[in-house]
Parts: structure tokens; sequence; C-alpha cells
């Protein structure tokens, strides 16, 4: 390709909204352009990153014995209905009506579509296990669209669905999808975690892991060990002491002999840190009482003064479909108090109390006295406090022991979440009607799988992890181009057949060439060149009298010259 031809208008700034590197560069080196909030158009370069990209996932859904179709973006309202999820989706969900009215979704995601597809086509054990998948565009009406396409509101998703007739096939079909996916990640050189993931709204039971790329502006929590293999996000991580000790932890030391709970004085001390420092002691020395409201009914949640309720895994242990702080009326109601004295002891008691176990081990604490201004000392768990629904409730701290290994600690890094696998069991399949002949002639509803790679994601986390401080450093697996070919001086004669010679010779090899053929100067021309990113450059100046040409690796710090007969040779053993 000639650079003069080339659609990739660069840019000096980058635009003022753009936080994330990837947003940044991707709009500067002109690979993308904005169209609405979260909406973007792919230029050239942007296009052939994605293909590329494409490439890759494609090979290693087929190798895994994956089949490719295409489903339709536009979905009838009705098969969302039959789910369940067309009331459930919320916002994010794109609704709109054709000319008689009826109602239709842009598809955010496809369980219904393609499970509609597999009941009315596959009525038999001997066709399953099955996997399917297509590479398409999604449509999410996201909340906050931000970080370019990292979070958008129209993406290109690959995602794939699995159906099966027993664990066996569903459990093998994961196993392959999971290892497809980690080729593709090291395919891709990146540094990333499979790690143990929350099962969210999507819902079903049983394994679920996310695929997350490590880079700071990433959304997510990775946490893992710094000994063993460990690493879960954040909503998932298990506390060490709820792996490790059974409920009630240190139980067993508590010997009776703290004196009765006593009310005192507190005014004005709302927080944790204000009581800590206002009574000068360490906030794990108080037990945190958070009040909820879990699908309509008040909850406490009770942790030590220096840890963070996980909501997810009240959700969970509560089996509930949402899970929300309570707001000032509730907490009045049900503690007699303003928020930040609610304590365990004379809350209102339809109020279902659940008690974290680093709560249930401490031998005794501070907590609110549900009384404006005032807390309770020597509250004693056990003692004071129902130890009923003792269990993990919180979320898990840098440093503290791995869960399970015991002897590493529990690092935290930021990632960006690119894949999901996820076993769905038959939540689809039953509610649409999805079912086969066994061999005994027996329906049965299939078990499904399903499997997504947010590919336009994916091309952005991509250019967090490989960028400097002057533009894109492309793996050469998706480089939009391998040879960045730069003569010094296109008006030179000599610099400029040798350039064309060279070009024509790359090309006739199979390597992909972009040939700077403008008329800039010298230094803007690397510029671009380094904002572009393409893995080799290659630049032809004075000494290809001397029949020289100067090679450059992008991500290399040095460069070298080399005869330019021997450039195709090296070119070939490089890429
Ligand atoms: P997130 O928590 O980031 O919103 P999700 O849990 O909604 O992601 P899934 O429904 O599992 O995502 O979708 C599969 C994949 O699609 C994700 O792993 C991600 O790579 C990609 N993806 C999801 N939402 C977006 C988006 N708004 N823009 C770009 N890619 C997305
Ligand atoms: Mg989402």
């Amino acid at each position: 390709m000639r650079q003069t031809q080339l659609l990739s208008p660069t840019l000096r700034q980058a635009p003022a909204d753009a936080e994330a590197a990837s947003h940044q560069l991707l709009v500067r080196a002109g690979y993308i352009r904005p169209l609405a909030s979260g909406v973007y158009s792919y230029l050239p370069l942007g296009w052939r990153v994605m293909r590329q990209l494409e490439r890759i996932i494609r090979e290693e859904m087929d190798r895994a014995g994956a089949q490719e179709v295409h489903l339709p973006a536009l979905l009838p309202a009705e098969l969302w209905k039959q789910s369940g999820r067309y009331s459930v989706y919320g916002p994010e969900l794109i609704r709109l009506q054709d000319r008689h009215g009826r109602e239709f979704a842009l598809g955010p995601t496809h369980e219904e579509a393609v499970t509609a597809l597999i009941r009315d086509e596959v009525k038999s054990y001997k066709r399953v296990p099955l996997t399917v998948y297509q590479i398409q565009t999604k449509y999410r009406d996201e909340r906050r669209p931000r970080f370019g396409l990292l979070r958008g509101r129209e993406f290109l998703m690959k995602d794939a669905y699995s159906f099966a007739i027993d664990t066996d096939g569903l459990d093998a079909s994961y196993r392959a999808m999971f290892d497809a996916y980690h080729r593709i990640m090291r395919r891709l050189g990146l540094r990333y975690r499979a790690i143990e993931a929350d099962a969210g709204a999507i819902g079903g039971d049983g394994a679920t892991h996310e695929f997350t790329v490590l880079a700071d502006v990433g959304e997510d929590t990775v946490v893992s060990c710094t000994a063993c293999e460990y690493a879960a996000n954040l909503e998932r991580a298990e506390s060490g002491s709820a792996a490790g000790n059974g409920a009630g932890g240190r139980e067993g030391s508590r010997d009776g002999n703290y004196p009765a709970p006593e009310r005192f004085p507190t005014p004005g001390m709302r927080t944790i840190d204000e009581l800590a420092s206002g009574l000068g002691l360490k906030p794990s020395a108080v037990i945190k009482t958070l009040i909820y409201t879990v699908d309509g009914a008040p909850v406490a949640v009770l942790v030590r003064g220096d840890h963070e309720v996980n909501e997810i895994k009240v959700k969970n242990c509560l089996d509930a479909a949402a899970v929300e702080l309570a707001d000032e009326e509730t907490v009045a109601a049900v503690s007699g108090a303003p928020i930040g004295f609610a304590g365990p002891i004379g809350l209102r008691p339809d109020v279902r109390v659940l008690v974290d176990r680093d709560v249930a081990s401490m031998s005794e604490g501070i907590a609110g006295a549900n009384a404006e201004d005032t807390h309770v000392k020597h509250v004693v768990p056990g003692r004071d406090i129902p130890l009923e629904t003792v269990g993990d409730y919180r979320n898990v701290m840098e440093g503290e022991a791995c869960p399970h290994c015991g002897e590493g600690r529990l690092q935290f890094h930021r990632g960006i979440e690119v894949g999901h696998v996820f076993k769905l069991g038959t939540k689809y399949s039953a509610a649409l009607g999805a079912a086969v002949l066994d061999p005994n002639g027996r329906e049965q509803p299939l078990l499904m799988g399903c499997y997504g790679i947010g590919v336009s994601r994916l091309l952005a986390a991509i250019v967090e992890q490989h960028h400097d401080e002057r533009g894109i450093i492309w793996p050469r697996a998706i480089a939009p181009f391998q040879v960045h070919l730069i003569p010094v001086a296109w008006k030179d004669e000599a610099q400029r057949q040798a350039a064309e010679r060279l070009y024509a010779e790359l090309q006739q090899a199979g390597i992909s060439v972009l040939l700077d053929d403008r008329e800039e100067r010298i230094g803007v021309k690397l510029a671009d060149a380094d904002l572009f990113g393409m893995p080799l450059r290659l630049v032809i100046g004075r000494s290809i009298a001397e029949g020289m040409v100067e090679w450059k690796e992008r991500a290399g710090t040095g460069a070298e010259t080399v005869r330019i007969e021997h450039c195709i040779d090296n070119v070939l053993e490089w890429v």
C-alpha cells in the first residue's frame, strides 16, 4: 500500500475526552474515528488489525471444532420475552419497532437467537455436542461508554455457544473453548490471567472464567497469589479466613469473661475513621453494620471495620436478584437511628443479620447502638450477636494470605476483561424448549455453554499493553502491515528507485508493506511511523549509494544497517 493513497489521517493532539492510551493512540494514528458516543468507524489501518484479530480467533475456534454461523442483529422481542430477559435486561437493551409496530431489539448477546435455531434444527442426541460461533456487531446502550473501544455501545464480539446432552459433553466443550482462549491470548502476546469469575446476570450454574488483560486502565480488579496459581476477580476471591478456619473461626478462645455490652456517647462519629480516630483505636476493633435492601427486605451485614462488604457474595448467599444499600428512611426504620449508628444489638426483629467470618472470630468489638450519637462496647459475637448466618461477605484485601495455598500473599492488579467462558446449564434451553431425544427416546433439555470475546475491546487492550510515548507497537501477529518502508527523500532518484524495487520484491515474497511515498520531511515520516507502530521499519537514505538500508524494529531500541540485497531474506527470517 502506498501511503499517499492510504486514508490514515493522523492527529497531533489526542481528543480531549480520551483518557485511555489506546483511545488516544487509535484516534491520533487514524485507526478509528467516533461517530457518536461509544460508536466508532474503523479506518483502513484499524480495520486491517481487526481482520487479523478475527483471523486468529477464527483459526482457534475452527481448531476447537466450533462452526461459524451468522445470526441476525435484529432480534424479535418475542424471543426475549420467552427467555424472560426482555423485562430484566434494562436500558442497556436497544429496543425498536418495525412499521407494523412489532417490537424488536438490537442484539447485545445471542443466547435466545441461537437457542431458537438449535431448538428447531437439532432433534437428536446424535447431533451433539455441537458448538457454533459468530463474529458480529453487538449493541449495548452502556450507561457510561468510555475509553474508546474498551466500552462501546456498538462493538464487535465473537460469541460461541455449545450444546450437549450431558455434563460430560458440556465439560468437554467448555474445556475446548477455555484452551482455545489461552491459545488466542498467547498468540497475541498478551499478559493476562484466566480468572474464576462471578456468574452475574446472564445466569446459570457452574464454572465461569474471565480472561483479563492486565492494564492499569482496566476497570476490573484481579486478585492473584504470589506463590500459587490462584487468581480470581475481586467479586469472587475468597477471604482466607473463610476458606481456612470454618465457621466461627477462633470461637474457642472466648472465655466468657467479657463485661456486658455498654453504651457510650460518640457524638458525630458516623464513619469508621471518625470513630477510630475519635476513640484512638484501630478500625479492626470495630464491628461495621451496613443495612441493605435485598429484594425489598432489610438485611444487616456485619464486617470488621477495616473490611468492605462484597455485595455479590451477599447476593449469591441469599440467592437474590437485587442488593442495594438501604436508603436513609429504611435505616431509620430498622435501627431507629440515622445512618452511621446501626449495630447488631436491638435491630428490628425482622432484619436478617449476616455475620462475616472475621467478625464471628473477634473476641469482642465496638458497634453502633441503634441510637443517634451512641455506640456500644464489649459486643461479643456468639453472646450478643447470633451466629446463625456466618459466611464470607467481604472483599479480600491486598497482602492477606492466599485462601488456596496459605503460603503466598494476595496481590491486586487492574485488568480489562476481554473474554468470558461460561456454563449456562439449561437456563435458555428450558425457557425456549430446546430439547433432544436421548438414546432411550426421552426428551432432554440441552445443556449450554457460552463463550464471548470482545474483539474490538481486545484490539484496544492490545494497544494498552503495546505502546510507548511515541505510539503503538503492534505485535507481529496482528500488525496492519509488517514492514513500513521509508525513503528519506522521495524526490531523490536513487532512493525512490531502490524503494520501489524493494517494495515490489517484498510484496512478491508475501510480506505486507506500507510504502511512505510522501514528499514529507523525514522527521514527520518517522514520527508517523512510530505512531502507526508497524513492527519493522526499513529506511532508505543516502547510504543506498553503498547499497545499505537502515533496519529498525519498532519494539527494539537500536537500528542497524543491512545490505539491500539481503533485505528480503532477512525479512522472511524475521516474520
Ligand atoms: P463488562 O463487565 O465489561 O460490562 P460483560 O460482563 O457485560 O462485560 P459479557 O456479556 O460477558 O461482558 O460479553 C462478552 C465480552 O464482550 C466481554 O468479555 C467483553 O470483552 C466484551 N464487551 C462487553 N461489553 C462491551 C462493551 N460495551 N464494549 C466492548 N466490548 C464489550
Ligand atoms: Mg456489561
